[in-house]
C-alpha cells in the first residue's frame, strides 16, 4: 500500500521544482502540480505574473489550466491540487470551481491564505463541493524558497 503522504511529498518536490524556476525567472516562488486520479502528473504551473504580466498567473491556475487542456474538461474531479503555498482567495476559488477532490499545500499563508489561515473558501458548509485538504507537507522547505527569495531580493 502507498502512503499517501509520502506520495505528496514526491509531488510536492515537483512544485518545488516549479517554485524555484518561478525564483530564478524573478516571480514570487510558487510552483504547483497537478495529479490525476492515478497519481500521474497532468499539470504543472509556477507563478508567473511578472514574466506574463498576468495579475491571475499564479501557479495554480497555471497547472490546472495544463490539467485541464490535457483532459479535455474543465471539471478536475478525482484530481489533487499540490502546491507549495496556501492558495489565495482566487486559486481557492478556482479549485473549488474546478471540483477537485484534493488540495494538498506547502507552507502557511497567515497573510492571505484562503485555505484555514485568513479565510477558509474551500471547506465553507454553504458549498455542495468541498475539497479535502492535506495542508503543511514539506512546509519548512516550501516556506525556505520564499523566505530566501524575499531575503535575496531584499539585500540586492
Ligand atoms: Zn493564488
Amino acid at each position: 500500500m502507498t502512503d499517501p503522504i509520502a506520495a505528496y511529498e514526491a509531488a510536492m518536490r515537483l512544485a518545488l521544482a516549479e517554485a524555484r524556476g518561478a525564483g530564478e525567472a524573478g516571480d514570487v516562488p510558487v510552483g504547483a502540480v497537478v495529479l490525476d486520479a492515478s497519481g500521474a502528473v497532468i499539470g504543472r504551473g509556477r507563478n508567473d505574473r511578472e514574466r506574463t504580466a498576468d495579475p491571475t498567473g499564479h501557479a495554480e491556475i497555471v497547472a490546472m489550466r495544463e490539467a485541464a487542456s490535457a483532459l479535455g474538461a474543465w471539471r478536475l474531479s478525482g484530481c489533487t491540487l499540490v502546491v507549495t503555498l496556501e492558495p489565495c482567495t482566487m486559486c481557492a476559488g478556482a479549485a473549488v470551481q474546478a471540483r477537485l477532490d484534493r488540495i494538498v499545500y506547502g507552507a502557511v499563508d497567515p497573510k492571505a491564505g484562503a485555505v484555514g489561515s485568513l479565510w477558509d473558501v474551500v471547506r465553507d458548509r454553504r458549498l455542495n463541493h468541498r475539497p479535502e485538504v492535506v495542508a503543511e507537507v514539506l512546509a519548512d522547505e516550501c516556506g525556505a524558497v520564499l523566505t530566501e527569495f524575499f531575503t535575496r531580493r531584499r539585500v540586492g
